[in-house]
């Protein structure tokens, strides 16, 4: 038989009259003669819930514990989904990631999936079962301890399942019908693409358009795997959705594909660090050991021997590399005049291949922010993207004006 993978985000069983719509969808493939993997996400708000619960209990909390609460909401909706389709009389049982199992590093609360075995669920197919249905999210490291693949890690869950199975599609429910040139919650002339590159999915995904997991994306990348993402509040037909495909398949797109926005980012500045080599060294290596995820880093002109360093990273990561610098400051590292932290600004990006065949792309970016009297703090570029930090407020406008100077609510 062939199989099909579907995933059903938080959204799509927050309820039980959603989780027997989404059955329902399940069943009917089976009608079509599918074998089907189901991943399920937790009931929305559920995960941040249990987070909540964690860092109440213990704000520097032990990561494996962290893992075994926050792991625990998609474990409800697996055996939920199958216990729905039983009724229905779908022959269905449920999966935790460990009775997989899925193998992952023993990075918690961010771990990379190593290995799905696929005998267990194989053989179920075999005796006639119809719906594997797994939990999102999970997995166990080699020393047999629970792992959670980093929030939004069910649609990744999914893709390496299609990956695994050899799937015919792998195909991402979700509360919207599709992946937009930008959050479709910011502005309504967002436009959904019916087509969209790895490379610009892989960007946008990065950036902070959390319509798909950035490693969902690599994974689907580098095996080829058919990735949809459609809506399961509507019917969709064979052709509904957003296709993230290659880019040859592809035949016409606009300069700019999206806008990503990226409201959780804090910048922090090392004022009057010693201008000597090896000072990047000495400030990133501590952060970076201290697991702090620097994304855009600025290094200004040196005046008589000294200059400003200033970096992004997460804001729920400004307290950590506080006191990473801090330490290194005391050990005799480093030695700044001041650190400050400035966690009221966002990341906003335009992304597009079109961009290695366009000059004038960043320019016209510039612009329109100085048109709109929005001053840019930092700016970073790659071969497909740009991407300007501003001050918080100005997010909305900056992605609709950006939307409008890229003419994105029209199709190429
Ligand atoms: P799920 O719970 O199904 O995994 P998510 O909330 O993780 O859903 O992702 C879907 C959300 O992603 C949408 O509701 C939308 O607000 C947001 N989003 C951000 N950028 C985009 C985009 N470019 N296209 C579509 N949705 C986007
Ligand atoms: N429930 C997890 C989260 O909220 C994983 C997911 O939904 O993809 O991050
Ligand atoms: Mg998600």
């Amino acid at each position: 038989m062939p199989i099909l993978v579907m995933k059903f985000g938080g959204t799509s069983v927050a309820t039980l009259d959603r989780i027997r719509r989404a059955a329902k969808r399940v069943g009917r493939e089976v009608a079509n003669g599918y074998d089907v993997i189901v991943i399920v996400s937790a009931m929305s708000g559920e995960t941040n819930k249990l987070v909540g619960y964690v860092e109440e209990t213990s704000p520097l909390f032990d990561a494996r514990e962290y893992d075994a609460v926050v792991s625990s909401g998609e474990n409800v909706t697996a055996g939920l989904m199958a216990l729905t389709l039983q009724e229905m009389d779908v022959p269905a049982r449920s999966w935790q990631g460990w009775q997989v199992p899925l193998k992952t590093t023993s990075a918690h609360a961010s771990a990379r999936i190593e290995e799905i075995q696929t005998g267990n669920i194989t053989a179920k197919f075999a005796e006639g079962m119809k719906v594997a249905v797994v939990a999102g999210f999970q997995g166990i490291s080699p020393e047999g301890r629970i792992t959670t693949l980093g929030r939004g890690g069910s649609d990744t869950t999914a893709v390496a399942f299609a990956a695994a199975f050899g799937a015919e599609r792998c195909d991402i429910y979700t509360d919207v019908d599709g992946v937009y040139t930008t959050d479709p919650r910011i502005t309504s002339k967002a436009r959904k693409l019916d087509r969209i590159a790895f490379e610009e999915m892989l960007e946008l995904a990065s950036l902070g358009a959390k319509v798909l997991q950035t490693r969902s994306v690599e994974l689907a990348m580098r095996y080829n795997v058919r990735l949809r993402v459609l809506s399961s509040f509507e019917d969709n037909d064979e052709n509904a959705g957003t296709l993230v495909c290659s880019e040859e398949d592809i035949v016409e797109s606009n300069v700019v594909a999206g806008v990503a926005y990226s409201r959780d980012e804090a910048k922090m500045t090392l004022v009057s660090v010693a201008d000597r080599p090896g000072i990047a060294a000495a400030i990133f290596g501590p952060l970076a050991e201290a697991g702090v995820n620097v994304d855009m880093i600025v290094q200004n002109i040196a005046e008589e021997g000294r200059t400003d360093m200033t970096f992004s990273c997460p804001t729920d990561q400004v307290k950590r590399a506080e006191k990473a610098m801090t330490d290194a400051q005391e050990r005799g590292e480093i030695n700044f005049h001041d650190l400050v932290a400035d966690t009221d600004v966002c990341k906003v990006s335009i992304v597009g291949i079109g961009m290695r065949s366009h000059a004038g792309v960043a320019a016209k970016m510039f612009s329109t922010l100085r048109d709109e009297g929005i001053n840019i703090k930092v700016i970073t570029t790659s071969e497909i993207k740009v991407s300007v930090l501003v001050d918080r407020k100005y997010m909305e406008l900056a992605v609709q004006s950006l939307h409008d100077a890229f003419g994105l609510e029209r199709a190429a």
